[in-house]
């Protein structure tokens, strides 16, 4: 096994692992043992290939936080003898499930690489195809012997950027992703262009890799818009259990100045429901304080979620209540990035 690049392929479902029946024109599963007689191209790769497979492979709306569990579960249990990982998923959660597993893997030192496609793989104008191989090529990069992506990716149409930073943007275009607050970390064209200086590097990062499994779904999304009401709001606040609400502000983080708006936040944020600002804007981020609807919300201490895409903000907010940190250092450390997710 150490002479070649081992790469591991984990499907877990999504329009990627389909075939056409032609003479049914319907979509099937794809018999994911059969990879390597079904891309032939694969065999030009030089590096050896395994894949493995949920037992039942799912549409990504399926997904939830067990689900990505057993991912996590499957790249540590398979760490020490691959050299890279390439998740075969829907695109349409693939972010959330990307930034999840971001955060759940601490001290990456591999590359993870999530990919999927647009058009089924036995489709004649397939997205899939290059998506895999190009996946499965970046997985397989090293550079005086180590690998040059140690992070969680995620590759479609030519680029890949860090997972974390992403969005699903489009449901046609084979461009369905998007990451707006950071650029992309390779480029494929003629060559692989690799932006060095975009990579994550974690300085005196331990080389152990610790894998946290455990998320904490109480918390919610509530993204604002003009007219808004006060038994709207009470009843998301009054929701029992509540330990994380993502509000998704207008522009740089701003909100209504309305009194009910303000004093019901307020009551909230002191009896211990953490309030993360996150625009609703897909670029930029948040500066609490910069105008007079956010300085509020800053008197308040609402956690600054900056430039986090709301998908990470909501993962980062499970992992961080899963790990069960203090309720004291939950704003000091979501403030923080912890893998590239915000600046
Ligand atoms: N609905 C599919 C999924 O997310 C779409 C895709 O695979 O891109 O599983």
């Amino acid at each position: 096994m150490k002479d070649k690049t081992n790469i591991l392929l984990i499907y877990t479902g999504g329009t990627i692992g389909m075939v056409k029946d032609y003479k049914t024109g319907a979509l099937k599963a794809f018999d994911f043992k059969e990879l390597i007689s079904n891309i032939p191209e694969l065999n030009q790769l030089d590096c050896r290939l395994k894949g493995i497979s949920f037992e039942e492979p799912i549409d990504s709306s399926n997904m939830n936080p067990k689900h990505w569990a057993t991912i996590a579960t499957m790249i540590e249990d398979n760490y020490d003898q691959y050299d890279g990982f390439v998740v075969l998923h829907g695109s349409d959660t693939m972010s959330y499930s990307a930034s999840a597993l971001s955060f759940m893997l601490e001290n990456l030192s591999k590359p993870v690489i999530f990919t999927g496609s647009q058009l089924p793989i036995g489709d004649l104008r397939t997205d899939a195809k290059e998506n895999l191989i190009t996946s499965i090529q970046i997985a397989a990069l090293k550079e005086k012997g180590k690998p040059v992506v140690q992070e969680v990716g995620l590759y479609f149409e030519y680029k890949l950027y860090r997972a974390n930073r992403t969005t699903k943007i489009n449901a046609e275009h084979f461009e369905a992703f998007t990451s707006p607050n950071h650029p992309p970390l390779i480029e494929s064209g003629v060559h692989l262009n690799i932006h060095y200086t975009n990579l994550l590097r974690i300085p005196g990062q331990k080389k152990t890799l610790q894998v946290h499994k455990t998320m904490d779904d109480n918390i919610a999304v509530l993204k604002l818009f003009p007219g808004l009401n006060e038994s709207v709001l009470k009843s998301i606040l009054g929701i029992p259990g509540l330990k994380a609400l993502i509000l998704e502000t207008y522009g740089a983080g701003n909100a209504p100045m309305d009194e009910w708006f303000l004093k019901e936040l307020k009551k909230a944020a002191l009896s211990g429901l953490h309030i993360i600002n996150v625009t609703q804007c897909s670029g930029g981020g948040v500066a609490m304080g910069h105008y007079e609807t956010s300085a509020k919300l800053k008197e308040m201490q609402l956690v600054n979620g900056k430039d986090i895409t709301t998908e990470a903000a909501i993962t980062k907010a499970m992992y961080l209540l899963g790990s069960k940190i203090s309720g004291k250092l939950f704003k000091t450390i979501f403030e923080t990035s912890l893998r590239g997710e915000m600046h």
